[in-house]
Protein backbone atom coordinates (compact mmCIF):
# COMPACT_ATOMS: atom_id res chain seq x y z
CA UNK A 1 0.00 0.00 0.00
CA UNK A 2 2.83 2.49 0.72
CA UNK A 3 5.85 1.60 0.21
CA UNK A 4 9.62 3.83 1.02
CA UNK A 5 12.79 2.99 -0.49
CA UNK A 6 16.06 4.85 0.91
CA UNK A 7 14.38 7.84 1.24
CA UNK A 8 16.75 10.81 2.64
CA UNK A 9 15.93 13.93 3.00
CA UNK A 10 18.80 16.96 3.51
CA UNK A 11 18.57 20.55 4.92
CA UNK A 12 22.02 21.87 4.54
CA UNK A 13 24.28 19.40 5.79
CA UNK A 14 21.46 18.04 8.22
CA UNK A 15 19.88 14.69 7.23
CA UNK A 16 16.22 14.97 8.51
CA UNK A 17 15.65 11.94 6.93
CA UNK A 18 18.20 9.74 6.55
CA UNK A 19 17.69 6.42 4.17
CA UNK A 20 14.24 5.54 5.76
CA UNK A 21 12.84 2.37 4.31
CA UNK A 22 9.12 0.67 5.39
CA UNK A 23 6.30 -0.74 4.30
CA UNK A 24 2.80 0.27 5.38
CA UNK A 25 0.27 -2.57 5.01
CA UNK A 26 -3.74 -2.24 4.33
CA UNK A 27 -6.08 -1.79 7.29
CA UNK A 28 -3.79 -1.16 10.34
CA UNK A 29 -2.62 2.07 12.62
CA UNK A 30 0.34 2.46 11.94
CA UNK A 31 2.73 5.03 14.69
CA UNK A 32 5.57 7.04 13.97
CA UNK A 33 7.35 7.60 17.36
CA UNK A 34 10.50 9.91 17.94
CA UNK A 35 11.29 13.00 20.10
CA UNK A 36 11.24 16.32 18.14
CA UNK A 37 13.10 16.70 15.13
CA UNK A 38 13.49 13.00 14.72
CA UNK A 39 12.27 13.47 11.12
CA UNK A 40 8.60 12.13 11.61
CA UNK A 41 6.79 15.62 10.05
CA UNK A 42 9.65 15.77 6.88
CA UNK A 43 8.40 11.70 6.16
CA UNK A 44 4.92 12.61 6.52
CA UNK A 45 5.12 15.60 4.33
CA UNK A 46 7.25 13.72 1.97
CA UNK A 47 4.67 11.29 1.73
CA UNK A 48 1.57 13.62 1.28
CA UNK A 49 3.58 15.34 -1.47
CA UNK A 50 4.08 18.73 0.24
CA UNK A 51 7.55 18.26 -0.43
CA UNK A 52 9.70 16.98 -2.14
CA UNK A 53 12.83 13.98 -0.73
CA UNK A 54 16.45 14.97 -1.82
CA UNK A 55 16.75 11.04 -2.33
CA UNK A 56 14.86 8.14 -2.49
CA UNK A 57 11.67 6.68 -3.67
CA UNK A 58 8.02 7.24 -2.77
CA UNK A 59 4.97 4.90 -3.97
CA UNK A 60 1.38 4.82 -3.10
CA UNK A 61 -0.60 2.02 -4.46
CA UNK A 62 2.10 1.48 -7.05
CA UNK A 63 1.99 5.27 -7.71
CA UNK A 64 5.18 6.92 -7.54
CA UNK A 65 4.82 10.23 -5.48
CA UNK A 66 6.86 12.30 -7.82
CA UNK A 67 6.22 11.41 -11.43
CA UNK A 68 2.23 10.05 -10.57
CA UNK A 69 1.65 12.53 -8.14
CA UNK A 70 -1.89 13.26 -8.48
CA UNK A 71 -2.81 9.66 -8.50
CA UNK A 72 -0.63 9.12 -5.63
CA UNK A 73 -2.19 12.10 -3.28
CA UNK A 74 -5.58 11.00 -4.12
CA UNK A 75 -5.20 7.60 -1.90
CA UNK A 76 -4.20 10.39 1.19
CA UNK A 77 -6.02 12.48 3.30
CA UNK A 78 -3.11 14.28 5.50
CA UNK A 79 -3.70 16.32 8.68
CA UNK A 80 -0.09 18.57 8.74
CA UNK A 81 1.55 19.35 11.99
CA UNK A 82 -0.06 22.92 11.67
CA UNK A 83 -3.72 22.43 10.16
CA UNK A 84 -3.82 24.85 6.46
CA UNK A 85 -6.88 26.09 8.56
CA UNK A 86 -8.66 29.81 7.39
CA UNK A 87 -10.00 30.85 10.60
CA UNK A 88 -11.79 33.44 8.58
CA UNK A 89 -14.00 30.52 6.91
CA UNK A 90 -16.81 28.87 8.67
CA UNK A 91 -16.54 25.42 9.43
CA UNK A 92 -18.76 24.53 6.42
CA UNK A 93 -17.37 26.91 4.18
CA UNK A 94 -13.66 25.60 4.70
CA UNK A 95 -15.30 22.21 4.12
CA UNK A 96 -16.44 23.12 1.16
CA UNK A 97 -13.09 24.69 -0.14
CA UNK A 98 -11.33 21.50 1.07
CA UNK A 99 -13.68 19.52 -1.25
CA UNK A 100 -12.88 21.35 -4.21
CA UNK A 101 -9.55 21.32 -4.15
CA UNK A 102 -9.37 17.28 -3.68
CA UNK A 103 -11.88 17.61 -6.54
CA UNK A 104 -14.28 15.67 -5.01
CA UNK A 105 -17.46 15.17 -7.49
CA UNK A 106 -19.99 18.02 -7.51
CA UNK A 107 -22.55 15.65 -7.12
CA UNK A 108 -21.43 13.58 -4.00
CA UNK A 109 -19.91 16.90 -2.44
CA UNK A 110 -22.54 17.70 0.11
CA UNK A 111 -23.11 14.10 1.24
CA UNK A 112 -19.70 13.40 1.80
CA UNK A 113 -18.45 17.20 3.11
CA UNK A 114 -21.79 15.82 6.21
CA UNK A 115 -20.15 12.66 6.56
CA UNK A 116 -16.98 13.85 7.44
CA UNK A 117 -18.34 16.12 9.87
CA UNK A 118 -20.94 13.95 11.34
CA UNK A 119 -17.48 11.34 12.23
CA UNK A 120 -15.48 14.20 13.51
CA UNK A 121 -18.79 15.62 15.41
CA UNK A 122 -18.34 18.75 14.01
CA UNK A 123 -22.19 19.11 12.66
CA UNK A 124 -23.73 21.47 15.37
CA UNK A 125 -20.70 23.97 14.74
CA UNK A 126 -20.34 24.26 10.95
CA UNK A 127 -21.86 28.01 10.45
CA UNK A 128 -19.39 29.17 13.10
CA UNK A 129 -15.86 30.84 12.15
CA UNK A 130 -13.17 28.54 12.76
CA UNK A 131 -11.20 31.44 14.61
CA UNK A 132 -13.98 31.16 17.03
CA UNK A 133 -13.86 27.34 17.93
CA UNK A 134 -11.56 25.94 20.69
CA UNK A 135 -8.64 24.47 19.84
CA UNK A 136 -10.21 20.46 20.27
CA UNK A 137 -12.64 21.67 17.63
CA UNK A 138 -10.42 23.31 14.92
CA UNK A 139 -8.47 19.96 15.52
CA UNK A 140 -11.35 18.01 14.36
CA UNK A 141 -12.37 20.29 11.66
CA UNK A 142 -9.16 19.65 10.29
CA UNK A 143 -9.56 15.78 10.69
CA UNK A 144 -12.60 16.29 8.71
CA UNK A 145 -10.36 17.70 5.96
CA UNK A 146 -8.19 15.02 6.04
CA UNK A 147 -10.88 12.28 6.04
CA UNK A 148 -12.56 14.04 3.47
CA UNK A 149 -13.76 11.95 0.25
CA UNK A 150 -12.54 9.17 2.39
CA UNK A 151 -9.45 8.58 0.78
CA UNK A 152 -7.85 4.85 1.57
CA UNK A 153 -4.74 6.49 3.68
CA UNK A 154 -5.45 9.09 6.45
CA UNK A 155 -2.00 10.69 7.44
CA UNK A 156 -2.34 12.34 10.77
CA UNK A 157 0.79 14.62 12.45
CA UNK A 158 0.25 14.35 15.92
CA UNK A 159 -3.09 14.77 16.32
CA UNK A 160 -3.48 14.95 19.88
CA UNK A 161 -1.31 18.30 20.53
CA UNK A 162 -2.40 20.78 22.50
CA UNK A 163 -5.71 18.50 22.74
CA UNK A 164 -7.08 17.84 26.80
CA UNK A 165 -7.32 14.32 28.21
CA UNK A 166 -10.69 13.96 27.22
CA UNK A 167 -10.48 15.56 23.78
CA UNK A 168 -7.12 13.07 23.46
CA UNK A 169 -9.64 9.92 24.27
CA UNK A 170 -12.17 11.62 21.77
CA UNK A 171 -9.55 11.44 18.66
CA UNK A 172 -8.35 8.07 19.77
CA UNK A 173 -11.88 6.74 19.58
CA UNK A 174 -12.01 8.52 15.97
CA UNK A 175 -8.90 7.48 14.79
CA UNK A 176 -9.67 3.50 15.67
CA UNK A 177 -13.10 4.21 14.12
CA UNK A 178 -12.00 5.18 11.13
CA UNK A 179 -9.18 2.32 11.09
CA UNK A 180 -11.98 0.33 10.47
CA UNK A 181 -12.07 1.26 6.52
CA UNK A 182 -8.83 3.38 6.63
CA UNK A 183 -5.18 3.02 6.89
CA UNK A 184 -3.95 5.64 9.30
CA UNK A 185 -0.43 6.70 10.03
CA UNK A 186 -0.19 8.91 13.18
CA UNK A 187 2.61 10.64 14.87
CA UNK A 188 3.56 11.14 18.14
CA UNK A 189 6.65 11.80 20.46
CA UNK A 190 4.47 11.03 23.24
CA UNK A 191 4.74 7.14 23.37
CA UNK A 192 1.68 6.20 25.38
CA UNK A 193 -0.31 8.24 22.61
CA UNK A 194 1.09 5.40 20.09
CA UNK A 195 1.01 2.46 22.06
CA UNK A 196 -2.44 3.06 23.12
CA UNK A 197 -3.95 3.02 19.25
CA UNK A 198 -1.45 1.52 17.19
CA UNK A 199 -0.80 -1.31 15.74
CA UNK A 200 2.21 -0.98 14.47
CA UNK A 201 5.08 1.22 15.75
CA UNK A 202 8.02 2.95 13.81
CA UNK A 203 10.53 4.24 15.77
CA UNK A 204 12.26 7.24 14.74
CA UNK A 205 15.50 8.45 15.30
CA UNK A 206 17.69 11.22 13.67
CA UNK A 207 16.29 10.94 10.51
CA UNK A 208 16.35 6.56 11.03
CA UNK A 209 14.01 3.58 11.90
CA UNK A 210 15.48 2.31 14.68
CA UNK A 211 13.01 -0.23 15.20
CA UNK A 212 9.77 -1.64 13.46
CA UNK A 213 7.25 -3.59 15.26
CA UNK A 214 4.04 -4.35 17.32
CA UNK A 215 3.61 -2.84 20.77
CA UNK A 216 3.69 -6.03 22.24
CA UNK A 217 6.71 -7.78 20.11
CA UNK A 218 8.63 -4.53 20.72
CA UNK A 219 8.42 -4.83 24.35
CA UNK A 220 9.32 -8.35 24.56
CA UNK A 221 12.22 -8.19 22.48
CA UNK A 222 13.32 -5.61 25.00
CA UNK A 223 12.25 -7.72 27.96
CA UNK A 224 14.51 -10.42 26.98
CA UNK A 225 17.32 -8.41 27.75
CA UNK A 226 18.78 -6.88 31.26
CA UNK A 227 16.40 -8.54 33.64
CA UNK A 228 18.76 -9.16 36.90
CA UNK A 229 20.95 -7.58 38.90
CA UNK A 230 22.72 -9.32 41.81
CA UNK A 231 25.24 -9.40 44.20
CA UNK A 232 26.26 -12.19 45.86
CA UNK A 233 28.95 -13.09 48.75
CA UNK A 234 30.54 -16.56 47.44
CA UNK A 235 33.81 -18.05 45.49
CA UNK A 236 33.55 -16.34 42.00
CA UNK A 237 34.35 -19.97 40.02
CA UNK A 238 31.41 -21.15 42.01
CA UNK A 239 29.45 -18.72 41.07
CA UNK A 240 30.47 -18.83 37.54
CA UNK A 241 29.74 -21.93 37.24
CA UNK A 242 26.30 -22.08 38.88
CA UNK A 243 25.19 -19.56 36.48
CA UNK A 244 26.04 -21.24 33.71
CA UNK A 245 23.90 -24.14 35.12
CA UNK A 246 21.23 -22.41 35.17
CA UNK A 247 18.13 -22.69 32.06
CA UNK A 248 16.78 -19.50 31.31
CA UNK A 249 19.98 -17.59 31.54
CA UNK A 250 20.91 -15.76 28.31
CA UNK A 251 24.08 -14.53 29.16
CA UNK A 252 25.91 -12.93 32.37
CA UNK A 253 28.39 -11.23 33.52
CA UNK A 254 30.31 -11.06 36.83
CA UNK A 255 31.91 -8.18 38.06
CA UNK A 256 33.52 -7.04 41.04
CA UNK A 257 31.27 -5.15 44.06
CA UNK A 258 32.46 -2.67 46.16
CA UNK A 259 31.07 -4.88 48.35
CA UNK A 260 34.62 -6.75 50.40
CA UNK A 261 34.15 -10.35 48.91
CA UNK A 262 31.17 -10.19 46.88
CA UNK A 263 30.18 -9.95 43.10
CA UNK A 264 28.25 -8.22 41.28
CA UNK A 265 26.68 -9.83 38.51
CA UNK A 266 24.23 -8.81 35.56
CA UNK A 267 21.99 -11.17 34.04
CA UNK A 268 20.08 -11.21 31.26
CA UNK A 269 17.17 -13.59 30.76
CA UNK A 270 15.03 -15.18 27.77
CA UNK A 271 11.66 -13.37 27.22
CA UNK A 272 9.45 -12.92 30.47
CA UNK A 273 11.27 -15.52 32.54
CA UNK A 274 11.42 -14.67 35.69
CA UNK A 275 14.55 -16.40 37.30
CA UNK A 276 14.48 -14.58 41.27
CA UNK A 277 13.12 -17.78 43.36
CA UNK A 278 15.06 -19.92 41.59
CA UNK A 279 18.19 -18.56 41.78
CA UNK A 280 17.87 -17.74 45.51
CA UNK A 281 17.10 -21.33 46.53
CA UNK A 282 20.20 -22.17 44.30
CA UNK A 283 22.42 -19.68 45.88
CA UNK A 284 21.44 -20.50 49.34
CA UNK A 285 22.07 -24.21 48.96
CA UNK A 286 25.49 -23.24 48.05
CA UNK A 287 25.71 -21.63 50.61
CA UNK A 288 26.47 -18.31 48.45
CA UNK A 289 25.22 -15.13 50.33
CA UNK A 290 22.54 -12.88 48.16
CA UNK A 291 23.22 -9.20 49.57
CA UNK A 292 21.16 -7.32 46.90
CA UNK A 293 18.68 -8.92 44.06
CA UNK A 294 17.31 -6.20 41.67
CA UNK A 295 14.96 -6.77 38.42
CA UNK A 296 14.33 -4.48 35.94
CA UNK A 297 11.40 -4.35 34.33
CA UNK A 298 11.49 -3.09 31.21
CA UNK A 299 8.70 -1.39 29.35
CA UNK A 300 8.16 0.63 26.17
CA UNK A 301 9.17 3.62 27.77
CA UNK A 302 12.36 2.48 27.69
CA UNK A 303 12.91 0.94 24.43
CA UNK A 304 11.80 4.27 23.45
CA UNK A 305 14.71 5.89 25.60
CA UNK A 306 17.03 3.19 24.94
CA UNK A 307 16.94 3.75 20.85
CA UNK A 308 16.33 7.02 20.70
CA UNK A 309 18.94 8.25 23.72
CA UNK A 310 21.16 10.91 22.29
CA UNK A 311 18.73 12.55 20.11
CA UNK A 312 19.48 16.38 19.98
CA UNK A 313 16.78 18.23 21.72
CA UNK A 314 15.28 21.00 19.97
CA UNK A 315 13.86 24.30 21.66
CA UNK A 316 10.82 25.58 22.01
CA UNK A 317 10.42 27.22 18.66
CA UNK A 318 9.06 26.39 15.42
CA UNK A 319 11.09 25.41 12.75
CA UNK A 320 10.65 27.59 9.33
CA UNK A 321 7.85 25.83 7.26
CA UNK A 322 8.57 28.24 4.34
CA UNK A 323 8.40 25.57 1.76
CA UNK A 324 5.57 23.46 2.59
P1 LIG B 1 9.75 15.90 13.94
O1 LIG B 1 8.48 16.09 13.19
O2 LIG B 1 10.08 14.48 14.23
O3 LIG B 1 9.80 16.73 15.18
P2 LIG B 1 10.94 17.27 11.70
O4 LIG B 1 10.67 16.38 10.55
O5 LIG B 1 10.08 18.46 11.84
O6 LIG B 1 10.96 16.40 13.02
O7 LIG B 1 12.43 17.80 11.64
C1 LIG B 1 13.54 16.93 11.42
C2 LIG B 1 14.81 17.75 11.32
O8 LIG B 1 14.80 18.51 10.12
C3 LIG B 1 15.01 18.75 12.45
O9 LIG B 1 16.35 18.78 12.79
C4 LIG B 1 14.54 20.05 11.83
O10 LIG B 1 15.19 21.14 12.44
C5 LIG B 1 14.95 19.88 10.38
N1 LIG B 1 14.05 20.62 9.47
C6 LIG B 1 12.74 20.38 9.26
N2 LIG B 1 12.21 21.23 8.35
C7 LIG B 1 13.22 22.04 7.97
C8 LIG B 1 13.32 23.15 7.05
N3 LIG B 1 12.28 23.56 6.34
N4 LIG B 1 14.52 23.73 6.91
C9 LIG B 1 15.60 23.32 7.62
N5 LIG B 1 15.58 22.28 8.51
C10 LIG B 1 14.42 21.65 8.69
MG1 LIG C 1 6.82 17.12 13.72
Amino acid sequence: MIEVNHLVKRYGSNHAVDDLSFRVERGQIYGFLGPNGAGKSTTMNILTGYIAPSSGEVKINGHDILEDAEAARKCIGYLPEIPPIYPEMTVLEYLTFAAELKRLPGKSREALILEAMELTGVVEVQRRLIKNLSKGFRQRVGLAQAILGFPEIIILDEPMVGLDPKQIIEVRELIKKLSEKHTVILSSHILSEISAICDHIMIISHGKLVASDTPERLTSLMKGSASLELTVRCEKHGLHQLLKDTSGITSFEILDSPEQGAHDVLIKTEGTTDLREKLFYELASRKMALLRMQQSHVSLEDVFLELTENEETEGEENEDGSDL
